[in-house]
């Protein structure tokens, strides 16, 4: 059987210099546990522009549709801040997201002990904690018809439209409670049923999923304000959380804030399974390009190589070695090691951006 294919799109800024550390984790996998990858590099964003005159060219963007998953660094800066809209580094990245049809955005929420003073919670409400919001990306207020601005006599009025058709609803739903199958078993579905029809349609459609198709996960429903709430005052209530586009929009900045720094946060944006049972799947960090930071070997790689990790969860079931990979990123961090943008503490010395690549891939291999 041949080997799972991943697509690398390092992108701009610091996107290749933590691309590079993940590329060290991904050979430790293939030299270590026989976890071999047909590995491909392309580009996106400005660098892509500067070679083709475009953010994604036809090719990778076919690429892309091929591959078992897709791993991208971040795109953008300042140098293409003036380029007319549909040329800008930003439409790669969203071509990716429309064209792949990557509806579920996971955006997970945890805690590594060691940063767990980092948050601006109390240390026993963040500590341990281990939570997935679930958003759907590709429908709802930020794409529902009709939109804009119009005149009404006179003054203008501005109009967008929350729109969710069944179907829409129903495979998040299966995403999220095939998702919870993984981890803790539980759902909490959020929306405002108390005052959109759309959200009355919502929670009716997740309820019919889950009695028909997941009857053994646990599934609860709260109204997205009050969601954003109880996150806030004991986020460990919750396993999944599934909501739509602009409430998964806030709820998971929120919830992935409570854990610290940008630069330790992961996401992955799946899709409909492909005809090997795999979804169509994009893993990135959370972060851009950090254009202030970039070449200056101060970024932070673990958000990126944290999606790696989500990459051998979600796509190549690999859960015990993303489970290694995971405990490795909090070894190192237990043992004080911390880039630039994770100090508190005083007298601390940050390491680099491939000095924290490296002890990574000690810590995999001391785990062995
Ligand atoms: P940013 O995430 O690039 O940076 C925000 C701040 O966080 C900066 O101070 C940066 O130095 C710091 N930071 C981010 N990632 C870090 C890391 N891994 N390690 C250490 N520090 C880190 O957001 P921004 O400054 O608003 O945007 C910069 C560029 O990135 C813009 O062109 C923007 O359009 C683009 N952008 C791209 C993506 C993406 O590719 N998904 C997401 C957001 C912004």
């Amino acid at each position: 059987m041949s080997n799972p294919s991943l697509l690398i799109l390092p992108g701009d800024g610091i996107g290749p210099e933590v691309m590079a550390e993940v590329r060290k984790v991904i050979d430790w996998y293939g030299d270590k546990r026989g976890l071999k990858f047909d590995v491909s590099e392309d580009l996106v964003g400005g660098c892509a522009y500067d070679k083709h005159g475009t953010p994604l060219h036809d090719d990778t963007m076919a690429k892309a549709q091929e591959v078992d998953a897709v791993l991208l660094g971040a795109v953008g800066g300042p140098k293409y801040d003036n380029l007319d809209f549909s040329v800008k580094p930003e439409r790669g990245l969203l071509r990716l997201r429309k064209e792949m049809d990557l509806f579920s955005n996971l955006r997970p929420a945890q805690c590594f002990d060691a940063l767990a003073d980092f948050s601006s919670l109390k240390k026993d409400v963040v500590a341990g904690l281990d939570i997935m919001i679930i958003r759907e990306l590709t429908s709802g207020v930020y794409f529902g018809e009709p939109r804009g601005i119009i005149k009404d006599g006179n003054e203008r009025v501005g109009i967008n439209t929350q729109r969710y058709t069944e179907s829409e609803i129903a495979r998040v739903a299966r995403s999220a409670f095939e998702l919870a199958k993984k981890r803790g078993n539980k759902v909490c579905s959020m929306e405002k049923a108390n005052v959109m029809e759309s959200g009355i349609l919502w929670r009716d459609v997740v309820q019919e999923i889950h009695d028909a198709e997941y009857p053994e996960v646990e599934l609860s429903h709260m109204y997205a304000d009050a969601g954003a709430m109880q996150l806030t005052r004991w986020p460990k209530q919750f396993d999944v959380i599934v909501t739509d586009n602009l409430f998964g929009d806030l709820l998971s900045d929120l919830a992935a804030m409570l854990t610290g720094s940008l630069g330790m946060l992961p996401s992955a944006s799946l899709g409909l399974p492909m005809a090997n049972g795999r979804p169509k799947a994009l893993y990135e960090p959370v972060h851009g390009s950090a254009p202030d930071i970039a070449g200056t070997g101060k970024a932070n790689p673990i958000a990126c190589i944290l999606s790696f990790a989500m990459a051998l969860r979600y796509s190549f079931d690999e859960g015990a070695e993303a489970d290694r990979l995971e405990q490795a990123v909090n070894a190192v961090l237990a043992k004080g090691l911390r880039t630039a943008d994770l100090l508190g503490e005083e007298g601390v010395q940050p390491v680099s951006t491939a000095e924290m690549g490296d002890a990574i891939v000690v810590a995999l291999e001391e785990s062995l």
